[in-house]
Parts: structure tokens; C-alpha cells; sequence
């Protein structure tokens, strides 16, 4: 696949998102998550993942404001958490995020979890879209049960699905339905969080030296290599740059191959159809309102 770091992807309304974004999971110290998102922005990132969760998106809104780049050039997308779930709910959220974020319109908004009430919160979404406040609108970690409940009401078919994806979980069956059905797949966890003994993995140990780049760097490349977006995360400067250096080389056939045959078909972090979890977290914000 011919790629530069300004490489981008076509979603299925036309709009372009960057293959390679930053992300900024855990990151809400302030000064810590806006010089890394300043960082990420000068060295060649122009997408940018936050989440009314992560509690950092004014974080990330002052970064924006301090690069100096043109709103244009950015791609710059958020989540609504399940406690914001409901119509009004959510529109009121996405006020909140886009004011945070010190913007008037966002790239891409995303539910952030398929929880009870995620239809309804599409709708809503359908709307930001339909009024140009959002260029495209996704889901997150939605498997293949989840979309067909979300068509049976939906205007729009989400263009995008956050998930986890890494060498250990590859997602096979689902990326099979998201490609049938023209839904971009973004890989959250690029790097399985660095668990897992995913570094120490003697097989991409072996294919790193070979390309002369680290594991990291090999990861990466091979999920741009089967067109899944990335958004890998670091607050240290010199990851945040070795992790955008991936477009000058290629893995090869037996590459692909090995990095192929790691897969477990087991997730390592949490799981999409775990609804008590959300339930509870919905009831306890009922509860507290
Ligand atoms: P990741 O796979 O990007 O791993 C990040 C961790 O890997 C870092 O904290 C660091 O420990 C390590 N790392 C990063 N670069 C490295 C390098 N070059 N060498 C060695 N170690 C390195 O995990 P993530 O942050 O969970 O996922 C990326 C982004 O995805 C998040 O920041 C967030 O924006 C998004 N995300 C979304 C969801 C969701 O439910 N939608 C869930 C988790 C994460």
C-alpha cells in the first residue's frame, strides 16, 4: 500500500480521515495532554481521538488552539458516554463537548459504546449530521448484533467502528462485515496497550530487525497494511514520532503471514456485550441527577 503520513481514507459519505491519528485514552493531566497533543500536532498528526469519558477534551481544545493550524487541516473527533445516552441527552452532550473543545463543528462523533439506549443517541446523531455541526458520524466497539438492531431504526448506516484490534485480536469476522457494508474500521488499542507481552513477541521482534524498525512501528504498519485507521497513543515525544515513521517500508508476504498466525481471537480489554456494566453506570447517573 502506497501511504504518507498524510495519507487519508475515504469514508462512505466522501469525507477524508487521516489513517493515522493520535489518541489521548488516560491522558488528563492537563500540561501532560496538551504538550502531547502539540507534539503529535508537530510532527505530522492531524487527527486527533478524545471522549467526553477521557475528561481532556478542553485539554485537547487548548493544544488546538496553541498549534496554530488551520481548523481545516485538522480531524478532530469525540464520544458521547453512555450516561449521556437519549435524544436530548445526547445533543445537550455534543454542545458541551464541541465548547470544551473550543470548536464549532466536529469531524467525527462517535457513540462510544453500544449501551442500552444507542439508538435513540443515533438518532440524535443523524440530526448533529444532518445540520452540519459533525462532517460523519461512527460507532464504537458495535459488533455485528448491535448494527443490525441500529438498522432497523436508522437513517444512516454509521460510517465508522472504533474497535479493538491488534495483532492478538485481529477482529476477523467483524471486518468482514464492516467492509460488506461500506464501514470504515478504526483500530482502537493499535498497540494492545503494550500488554500482553505484545513487545516481546519473539515473531515481530524477528520482522522488526529485518526492516530495521521496532515492534511498534511494525504494528502500525500492519494495520494501515489491511486499511484499518490508527489512533496509538503516547505522552512521550519520541514514541509519538516513532510511532508516525511508517511509510518507508513494507512488510512482506511471510510478514503478513506470521504477524497473521499471532492472532488469539481473544480480547484483551472490554467487552462491547458486557451491558450490566453499562446499565449500571446509566442507573447510578439517573440516580445522582
Ligand atoms: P495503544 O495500543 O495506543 O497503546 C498505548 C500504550 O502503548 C502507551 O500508553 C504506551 O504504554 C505504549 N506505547 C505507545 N507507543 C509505543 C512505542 N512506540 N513503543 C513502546 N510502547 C509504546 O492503546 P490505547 O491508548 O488504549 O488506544 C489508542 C487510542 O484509542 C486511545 O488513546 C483512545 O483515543 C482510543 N480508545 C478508544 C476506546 C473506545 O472504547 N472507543 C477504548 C480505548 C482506547
Amino acid at each position: 500500500m502506497d501511504l504518507s503520513i498524510n495519507a487519508t481514507k475515504k469514508l462512505s459519505n466522501g469525507v477524508e480521515i487521516p489513517y493515522l491519528g493520535f489518541g489521548v485514552f488516560l491522558v488528563n493531566d492537563p500540561t501532560e495532554c496538551e504538550q502531547s497533543v502539540l507534539a503529535a500536532i508537530k510532527n505530522g498528526y492531524r487527527s486527533i481521538d478524545t471522549a467526553t469519558r477521557y475528561e481532556n477534551e478542553e485539554f485537547v481544545g487548548n493544544a488546538i488552539k496553541a498549534a496554530g493550524v488551520p481548523r481545516e487541516e485538522l480531524f478532530i473527533t469525540t464520544k458521547v458516554w453512555v450516561t449521556d445516552f437519549g435524544y436530548e441527552e445526547t445533543k445537550k452532550a455534543f454542545h458541551e463537548s464541541l465548547k470544551k473543545l473550543q470548536l464549532d463543528y466536529l469531524d467525527l462523533y462517535l457513540i462510544h459504546w453500544a449501551a442500552p439506549g444507542f439508538e435513540e443517541t443515533w438518532r440524535a446523531l443523524e440530526d448533529l449530521y444532518e445540520e452540519g455541526l459533525v462532517r460523519a458520524i461512527g460507532v464504537c466497539n458495535f459488533q455485528i448484533h448491535h448494527f443490525e438492531k441500529l438498522a432497523e431504526t436508522a437513517k444512516i448506516t454509521p460510517m465508522l467502528n472504533q474497535v479493538e484490534t491488534h495483532p492478538l485480536f485481529q477482529q476477523v469476522e467483524l471486518r468482514n462485515y464492516l467492509a460488506q457494508h461500506d464501514i470504515a474500521h478504526e483500530a482502537w488499542a493499535p498497540l494492545g496497550q503494550g500488554k500482553n507481552g505484545l513487545f516481546d513477541s519473539p515473531a515481530l521482534a524477528e520482522i522488526a530487525k529485518k526492516h530495521n524498525k521496532t515492534v511498534a512501528q511494525v504494528i502500525l504498519r500492519w494495520h494501515l497494511d489491511r486499511d484499518t485507521i490508527i489512533i496509538p497513543k503516547s505522552v512521550h515525544e519520541h514514541r509519538i514520532i516513532e510511532n508516525a515513521d511508517l511509510f518507508d517500508f513494507a512488510l512482506d508476504t511471510d510478514d503478513i503471514k506470521t504477524i497473521t498466525s499471532l492472532d488469539t481471537n481473544q480480547r484483551s480489554f472490554g467487552n462491547p456485550d458486557d451491558i450490566e456494566r453499562f446499565k449500571a453506570m446509566q442507573e447510578a447517573a439517573k440516580s445522582n441527577s
